[in-house]
């Protein structure tokens, strides 16, 4: 059970929303994530009952759930939809909009080219030191720009394919591997008895220095974040968890606790960011999520650049408003605050960082560089010595004593 008194600690910048139409539930029901899953909202007919649909988002509910990604949403992170604002970035995150059975030609099936990395089925070994391990195929809630919907949910065109001990042989089998990333789906669906089996088969492994989990579960559901996972996590480290939030709206009073409790278990806590179109595509937004990651101890990991995923025009920006953003950050806040721009190379190249330019140019051995407010420097490259005057200077000085 998610502990109550964290409830409490609400704050104009970390609020707790009102429960609306689930007034009646008890607390404890409600801080129960068994309970949270049990009464997820993940029909048109369950939506619709609680929220004045657009046309566009009437249609996109029929289609997605039928061929694309299924539609869920907790109650917990359904309250934070502000229902007066048709563009709110909390709905246009979770429900769908026609504009997903849009597909552009450029757009892929599997955007990051992980099918063809996989040497043993759910497992993604790019890298040359570390694996990707898909450990389930579902979430609380389902992201409409989800990098993964080709197989996450169960309804889209692929399965994920997973097989937990074909691939802890294949990492027991690669001595290379020092570091492994749990994804999926989000791994912190799984049961705690499930989690521990497979953090502790990990752990077992002699070359497996670092573990890692990539998660959503403190944003969509952070009732998940329990004493007893947290004992669970604890038992295995060095363990790392990266979030995903989006929109600084998602850091609540009640994810503050759950990022709180993983903190307080000693996990280092980072987040990655999808950059969105009208959602949070601007430096203030931007500016307001890292300083609040900051004040819950996340470190604010990557902004990604969104996927060519099917579907996903109108979520998607240019790179422009990716290094635009950076270069506002950059050098206005502080140095933690500000995360690594990326793209995932279309097709499997792979991340590759994003960078406004800060180098200009090299000329008559200087390196020619602009800092964040435009100003120029150059720093020189390094001179090969005088090999003459030192051997002097070594002579002069033994001389001396
Ligand atoms: S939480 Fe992650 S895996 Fe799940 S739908 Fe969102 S992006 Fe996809």
């Amino acid at each position: 059970m998610f502990p109550e008194e964290f409830q409490k600690v609400s704050s104009p910048n970390f609020p707790s929303f009102p429960k609306n139409e689930w007034s009646d539930v008890s607390s404890q029901d409600w801080n129960d994530y068994v309970w949270q899953l049990r009464h997820k909202i993940s029909t048109l007919k369950e939506l619709e009952s609680r929220l004045t649909l657009s046309d566009s988002e009437r249609a996109g509910v029929l289609f997605a759930s039928r061929s694309r990604l299924a539609l869920s949403i907790t109650p917990y992170f359904f309250t934070l939809i502000d229902r007066n604002d048709p563009n709110c970035p909390i709905r246009r995150q979770v429900i769908p909009q026609i504009d997903e059975a849009i597909d552009d030609p450029d757009e892929m099936e599997d955007p990051c080219g992980e099918d063809a990395d996989m040497p043993v089925p759910g497992l993604v070994h790019r890298y040359p030191d570390r694996v990707l391990m898909l450990t389930t195929d579902r979430c609380s809630s389902y992201c409409r720009h989800c990098t993964r919907s080709r197989g996450v949910s169960g309804v889209g065109p692929d399965h994920l394919h997973l097989a937990w001990e074909s691939a802890l042989d294949y990492i027991r089998r690669h001595t290379e591997i020092r570091d492994v990333l749990l994804s999926g789906g989000d791994p912190l669906i799984l049961s705690d008895e499930r989690l521990d089996y497979l953090l502790g088969s990990l752990r077992a492994i002699p070359h497996i220095q670092m573990l890692r989990i990539g998660t959503r579960t403190p944003i969509f559901m952070p009732q998940r974040i329990t004493p007893s996972l947290c004992a669970v996590l604890r038992k295995h480290h060095p363990l790392f968890i990266s979030i995903h939030t989006n929109h600084p709206k998602e850091l609540t009073a009640e994810s503050r606790a759950g990022l709180a409790m993983l903190a307080d278990s000693g996990i280092p806590l980072g987040n990655q960011t999808v950059l969105l179109k009208d959602i949070n595509d601007t430096p203030e937004i931007q500016m307001q999520l890292v300083h609040k990651l900051l004040m819950c101890r996340v470190k604010p990991y990557y902004l990604y650049q969104c996927d060519l995923i099917k579907g996903s025009s109108h979520f998607r920006t240019s790179l422009q408003t990716g290094i635009d953003i950076i270069r506002h950050l950059r050098g206005y806040t502080s140095g933690y605050a500000v995360p690594q721009y990326v793209i995932d190379g279309p097709g499997g190249g792979g991340k590759i960082p994003i960078n406004p330019d800060y180098l200009t140019g090299h000329e008559q051995g200087k390196t020619l560089l602009v800092n964040y407010r435009g100003k120029q420097y150059s720093y020189p490259d390094p001179t090969p010595g005088n090999k003459s005057l030192r051997e002097e200077l070594i002579r002069r000085h033994i001389a001396d004593r």
